[in-house]
């Protein structure tokens, strides 16, 4: 299965992505992760993405396309992948599609999770990570067991994005109505969008996507 997680930064794409990954066999392709690694690598596109990143914007579409079209040669990806955070404006959409056909592949589904933007603003500021393993936190909604203690690991160092300020956060918001969601008329003209209620409980939304993807099996 091809599919595309599509939502708001904070709507649980990438929750959901790991969730959904390990129980259908596919592969989580997060392109914000990857821009991350490339920060992380001190590599030029890392130097470039970086600024972009820390100012809630958009990296180009030539960046963020050449690092897809690489990572979808890759041999891990025969059961399928779930797309994270890409395409995120029509161009981004339309090279994909280009991509997938050339090699006589098509997209399953598009799920949609829909969050209101209040939500968004409170989910992504108390965010935070397992620097060790990377399990993910919340300041208000999933604490440690014993505080300051990663649950999963033992570790007791934490990390939190650069860009999960209330500042970037806004301008994301901003950057996704502006250029994101005009993704949403784009598949559900092409009949492959599913919209599914990211307002509710983790294991509920997880449960709208495994109904959706076992109508498309
Ligand atoms: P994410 O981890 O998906 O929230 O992405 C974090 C940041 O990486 C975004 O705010 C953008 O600056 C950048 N980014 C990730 N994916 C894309 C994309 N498909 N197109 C442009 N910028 C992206």
């Amino acid at each position: 299965m091809k599919l595309i997680f599509l939502g708001p930064p904070g709507a649980g794409k990438g929750t959901q992505a790991k969730r959904i990954e390990q129980v259908h066999n596919l592969v989580q392709l997060s392109t914000g992760d990857m821009l991350r690694a490339a920060i992380a690598s001190g590599s030029d596109v890392g130097k470039q993405a970086k600024e972009v990143m820390d100012g809630g914007n958009l990296v180009s579409d030539d960046i963020v396309v050449g690092i897809v079209a690489e990572r979808l040669k890759d041999d891990d990806l025969e059961n399928g992948f779930i797309l994270d955070g890409f395409p995120r404006t029509v161009g981004q959409a339309k090279s994909l599609d280009k991509m997938l056909s050339d090699r006589s592949e098509a997209l399953d589904a598009v799920v949609s999770i829909d969050v209101d933007d209040e939500l968004l603003v409170e989910r992504i500021t108390g965010r935070y990570t397992c620097a060790k393993c990377g399990k993910g936190y919340h300041d208000m909604f999933e604490r440690p067991e014993t505080e300051g203690v990663c649950d999963r690991c033992g570790s007791t160092a934490f990390s939190r994005r650069a860009d999960d300020n209330a500042e970037t956060v806004r301008e994301r918001l901003k950057a996704y109505h502006a250029e994101t969601a005009p993704l949403l008329p784009y598949y559900a003209e092409k009949g492959i969008l599913k919209t599914i209620d990211g307002m509710t409980e983790i294991e509920q939304v997880t449960g709208q996507i495994d109904e959706v993807l076992n109508g498309i099996n």
